[in-house]
Formats: C-alpha cells, sequence, structure tokens
C-alpha cells in the first residue's frame, strides 16, 4: 500500500462543510448564514417571578448562554417581560431574550406592547396557536407583531404538539396509497411540512425570509436525525437543533449528544439547545456547559480550556488525582468570564492531569501544559510539562496549589495581547 493509498483509507478530520443557511439576526447575535454556532438556553422560574428570572438568565448568560429563552404564558409572565430586560440591562447582562408563545400569545402580544418590544425574538409553535378557522387568524396576529416590531421569528414545531389536523390529512393521504408509507415517517413529514408551510405563510404575510428560523424537534434520536436531514434538504432558513425531553442526568446528555452529533457533522444546525431536565434544586446551567462541551469536543467552537484527564485504574489507588483534576476543570471555567477578555486564545488551551507514569508523560507533552503524578508504588513526584518540555517535578502536599499557579502563569505569558497566541486568534476567522 503506498502512501496516497494510505491517506485515502484514513477518516478525514473535522466536520463536513456547514450547510448555506440564510443569516438572521437576533439581538447581537446572528444565527446562520455561516456564524458559529450559538448556544441557547431556556428558564424554569416562573416568569412572573422577575427577581428569580433575571438572577437564573444572568447565571445562564454567564455560563455562556449567548440567547436565553424565557415562557410568555399569561398577564403576569408578559407583563414582566420587559421588567426583566431593563434589569438585565442594568446589571450589564445584554444576553438577547426569546419569548415562548403558545396558545394565548396572539392576545398577550396585543394586550402588552412592551413585552414584545423587550424581546430579540417569538418563538412561535404552530400547533399551539388555535384550532380550525382561528388557527390562521392568532398566528397572523403574532407575525404582524414580529414585521411591525422587525423581531425575528422561530417557527418551533414539536412532536408533543404537532399540528392534529395537518397529522390527521396527512394519515388519510397515506391510506390512500396504494402502498401506504410507515405511520412514524407519515408524522415526520408532518412536523416537516407544518414547518415549512408555517414559514410560507409568515412570509406571505410579510415576515421577510432573513427573519424566520425552524425547529422540529423530536425525543427520539434516529427521528431527530431524519427529520433534520430531511429540512436541511428542503428549506436555507436557519435551524435551531435541540433533542426535546432529553431526559436527566447522563441519558439526557448522551441522547442530545447522539443526535446533535450526528447532524452537526453533517453540517447542519446553527443553533443548539440540550434540554436537560436538572435534579430537583439542580443548576439550571449544565444544559450550557453540555451544548459548550459538544461543540468544542467536535472541534466546531472554543469556549473553555479543555482539562484531558485520564479515567484512572488500580494504579490510582488514591483519589488524589481524580481531586486534582475535577479542582483544574472548575477553576478554568470560573476564570473564563474575566479570561475571554483579557487573554485571546485562551480557550483553545488543552491541560492535561494524568493518573500515573504509563500514559501520563506523553499525554501530558502533548496538551499545552499537563501533570503527570504518581500512580501508587510510583515515586510520589509530579513531572509538570509545558509545550511538551519538562520543566519541574512537584512534591509534598501543596501540588495542587503549585499546578494552578504555574496554569496561571502559563496563561499570562501565552495568552496576553502581544504574544504570538493571541495574534495567530486574532487573525482566525
Ligand atoms: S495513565 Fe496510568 S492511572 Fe491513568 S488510566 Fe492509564 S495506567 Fe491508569
Amino acid at each position: 500500500m503506498n502512501e496516497s493509498s494510505i491517506k485515502q483509507c484514513l477518516p478525514s478530520h473535522g466536520p463536513a462543510r456547514r450547510r448555506n443557511s440564510v443569516g438572521v439576526k437576533v439581538g447581537n447575535i446572528v444565527v446562520g448564514g455561516g456564524a458559529p454556532i450559538v448556544v441557547q438556553s431556556m428558564t424554569n422560574t416562573d416568569t412572573a417571578d422577575v427577581r428569580g428570572t433575571v438572577e437564573q438568565v444572568a447565571a445562564l448568560a454567564r455560563a455562556g448562554s449567548e440567547l436565553v429563552r424565557i415562557t410568555v404564558n399569561n398577564a403576569e409572565a408578559a407583563a414582566a417581560v420587559p421588567v426583566i430586560r431593563e434589569q438585565l440591562d442594568r446589571r450589564g447582562v445584554n444576553v438577547p431574550l426569546v419569548g415562548d408563545f403558545h396558545f394565548n400569545g396572539h392576545r398577550l402580544l396585543a394586550q402588552h406592547p412592551a413585552c414584545a418590544e423587550a424581546l430579540a425574538k417569538l418563538r412561535i409553535n404552530p400547533g399551539n396557536v388555535g384550532k380550525g378557522s382561528k388557527r390562521d387568524e392568532q398566528f397572523a396576529t403574532m407575525i404582524e407583531f414580529a414585521c411591525r416590531l422587525n423581531k425575528p421569528v422561530r417557527i418551533g414545531v414539536n412532536w408533543g404538539s404537532l399540528d392534529q389536523e395537518l397529522l390527521a390529512r396527512l394519515m388519510d393521504e397515506n391510506g390512500r396509497l396504494a402502498q401506504p408509507k410507515d405511520a412514524a415517517v407519515v408524522m415526520r413529514e408532518a412536523l416537516v411540512t407544518s414547518a415549512l408551510d408555517s414559514a410560507r405563510q409568515a412570509e406571505a404575510l410579510g415576515l421577510a425570509h432573513d427573519r424566520i428560523l425552524l425547529s422540529c424537534k423530536v425525543s427520539g434520536v434516529q427521528d431527530l436525525i431524519a427529520v433534520y436531514r430531511d429540512l436541511a434538504t428542503r428549506c436555507d432558513y436557519p435551524l435551531h437543533l435541540g433533542l426535546t425531553e432529553a431526559g436527566m442526568g447522563s441519558k439526557g446528555i448522551v441522547a442530545s449528544t447522539a443526535a446533535m452529533a450526528v447532524l452537526l457533522q453533517e453540517g447542519i444546525g446553527d443553533t443548539i439547545r440540550v434540554s436537560l431536565t436538572p435534579e430537583p434544586n439542580g443548576d439550571r446551567t449544565r444544559e450550557v456547559i453540555v451544548a459548550q462541551e459538544m461543540l468544542q469536543t467536535m472541534g466546531l467552537r472554543s469556549f473553555a480550556p479543555l482539562v484531558i484527564a485520564c479515567p484512572g485504574c488500580g494504579r490510582t489507588t488514591s483519589t488524589v488525582f481524580q481531586e486534582l483534576a475535577n479542582r483544574i476543570q472548575g477553576y478554568l471555567r470560573e476564570q473564563m468570564p474575566q479570561w475571554r477578555g483579557r487573554y485571546p486564545g485562551v480557550e483553545d488551551m488543552h491541560v492535561a492531569v494524568m493518573g500515573c507514569v504509563v500514559n501520563g508523560p506523553g499525554e501530558s507533552k502533548q496538551a499545552n501544559i499537563g501533570i503527570s503524578l504518581p500512580g501508587s508504588g510510583e515515586n510520589p513526584v509530579a513531572p509538570v510539562f509545558v509545550d511538551g518540555v519538562k520543566t519541574v517535578t512537584l512534591k509534598g502536599d501543596n501540588i495542587a496549589e503549585e499546578f494552578q499557579r504555574i496554569v496561571d502563569q502559563y496563561v499570562r505569558d501565552r495568552y496576553s495581547p502581544g504574544s504570538a497566541a493571541a495574534q495567530s486568534a486574532a487573525l482566525a476567522p
């Protein structure tokens, strides 16, 4: 086998070219049109609780959410939206807010004009805007508000609230075919048709093509992949990806990642949300971190330095190594709000924390900075590697503090404006 045939056998690295979509401006953020994939999230506070909602939006924004959606489900929530916006602005949190409207959105927008003004985008679920003849009328009212205020709209179809009249019509048509399709295929077609028909209707009502985004959320991984592949070939609207009702804990993370990674790898998806069910009193920002980690581990965007840690094994008999990996990971993430502006390019840094001499030095040399802790039976010393070169060997009780200081020094030296890494980050597209 010659060199060129070996190269042909190797998998290609990096995701395929992104699908061409129209760019839509949402407040100060662009979604689609080749812009970096946007991370978004949604609050779970009662929107009428201004204080609680402001706190949670600020926390989500601090974690890196670039858009935050809030539900606007009743008059109290609609009245609270402009107050929430004002309080966020006063705190310097300028993350765009998206209003989630369902059954009564047409009335709330009419009765609370300041609510629509304060929002950067409206989300309309075409399956939940009314039934029969009321559906078109109420949908039109909401689109007219968006046109008048020049707000973009996400037409967000959801499998759990799919337009039942449309589904029944497509099922009937399918039943009359000589060879009817599987019911799941018809359901998926109904989701895509609902989104595309509603977008066409919105454009006919005067909403500009570049003020529309689409989503078609389902809770099954294979269904999500099939629906978005189809949607991606049938329109150029930017697509919001998300697996709805993904679930709790690792199940929610795995299911969301399994579905979205396939699509992102194919260049499909302009903004993502990971819909995790938090533990009672759990941290809502988890969904933001998971979304960022998904994009960063796929090489699509960088948000915070990556910590590479080995899984540990029988050679690590103490918890020192897990504690150090955890401590460094938490520390790096905590520093990012300040570091982001001060040290350009720091989000691309790799830090290795390894458990023993087997893979420790090798992996540490590959990272920007790495430490190889002693495994059981090894000398109680921890060599530190900086840019592939062993610079110091730590020992004693303060290894964690000393390593953190070395990381801090590295960040200052390497990423301060004027350094080589900062200049190359500034030149990056
Ligand atoms: S580097 Fe050492 S401790 Fe970590 S998994 Fe490999 S053998 Fe185990």
